[in-house]
């Protein structure tokens, strides 16, 4: 197979154009100018999100397939436009590449980016590529759209509001526990193997997150906009915050209506973590977190769709944020993302 130096970086965009089939009619020049071409629709508003992504602080190679990377690096990108209720359309990839890259680990990486594209019907538009002295950056841009007087933006929580959760909490984060417990097993002994048995489902919400684009199909469907929305990236507890603060409001939830795989329970009894405290905490299920107005609640029970938990609800901002344990004690939430377990996994 021939190398990145001699195809050079004309020859790599090349080689990356050739693969890619455009599909979303707003999409009117996709690689090859200096720019990309994006139509607007009437009453139509775009939005834009960009993540900068690092080996070595976002991705591990060791354990991370860089088909894998790809995927995910696309996929969370999408998760941030379906957290504004709009709908994925356009992104644009840069990377980074060190002299230990093959061209088949860029194969690799475009393969899983263009994976995630189909799945959700996405075009990549453009890019730029350049060389990196140490190690691989990849910043993803997604542009999405959404009807005007559609968005849910993270300020819009009321009092009393229902707030709602996608799926279920801590199973990424315990899929990475997995990941750094065998990585050390493998550097302390060569000959044994892996055991990810039994494990597939959190390993997999870890390597492989899915954006949420049903669920903003299925709210366009029930005719309900969310008064404020995020995707769970940092953890349940931070995105409260988030919402809360921007919102001027406090919130009670419940731990016994909090959604926890048993898969990650599993993993949480092995390793002697709360999974309530991994569902709190852990970060990248991706999943969507937002509040409703009551009246919108029966909306979800009475048309058939993906699975929507009730958590809580929004209250006023002097009563504070808390946990109603399910021994009806109260905690406060705080915001403490990954760190509260290690030090030395990645962050954000
Ligand atoms: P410029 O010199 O204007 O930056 P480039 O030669 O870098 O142009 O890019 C040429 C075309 O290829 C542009 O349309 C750009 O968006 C696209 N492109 C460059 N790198 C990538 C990449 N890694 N992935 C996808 N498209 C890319
Ligand atoms: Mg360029």
């Amino acid at each position: 197979m021939e190398s990145i130096e001699s195809l050079g970086e004309f020859g790599l965009i090349k080689r990356i154009a050739k693969t890619i089939t455009i599909k979303q009619p707003t999409t009117k020049k996709g690689i090859g100018d200096d720019c990309a071409v994006i139509d607007t629709t009437a009453d139509n508003l775009k939005v834009v999100t960009t993540d900068l992504l690092l080996e070595g602080i976002h991705f591990d190679l060791t354990y991370c397939p860089l088909k894998h990377l790809g995927y995910k690096a696309v996929a969370v990108n999408l998760s941030d436009v379906c957290a504004m209720n709009a709908r994925p359309q356009q992104i644009t990839v840069s990377i980074g590449v060190s002299g230990k890259f093959t061209l088949k680990a860029i194969d690799d990486l475009y393969d899983g980016i263009r994976a995630a594209c189909d799945r959700y019907g996405v075009d990549l538009v453009g890019g730029d590529t350049t060389s990196s002295l140490t190690g691989l950056t990849i910043s993803i841009t997604a542009i999405g759209e959404q009807r005007t007087g559609k968005l849910s933006y993270r300020d819009g929580a009321h009092e009393n509001d229902i707030i709602c959760v996608s799926g279920n909490l801590g199973a990424a984060y315990m899929g990475l526990q997995l990941l750094e417990r065998e990585k050390k097993v493998l550097h302390g002994d060569k000959t044994s193997q892996p055991e990810l048995k039994g494990y597939e489902y959190i390993l997999e919400r870890q390597l492989k997150p899915e954006p949420r684009t049903d669920v903003v199909d299925f709210l366009e469907k029930i005719g309900v906009v969310p008064t404020s929305m995020m995707d769970v990236s940092d953890g349940l507890s931070s995105e409260l915050m988030h919402i809360c603060t921007q919102s001027d409001k406090g919130c009670r939830i419940y731990e016994d209506k909090i959604p926890i795989h048993e898969q990650t329970r599993k993993m949480c009894e092995e390793l002697s973590i709360n999974p309530i405290v991994a569902a709190l905490n852990g970060g990248e299920d991706y999943e969507l977190l937002f509040t409703i107005k009551q009246e919108d609640y029966q909306k979800f029970q009475s048309t058939p769709g993906p699975e929507i938990y009730a958590i809580g609800y929004v209250c006023d901002k002097d009563k504070g944020r808390r946990l109603i344990t399910t021994g009806g004690d109260e905690a406060e939430l705080q915001a403490q993302g990954w760190r509260f377990f290690s030090s030395n996994t990645s962050d954000k």
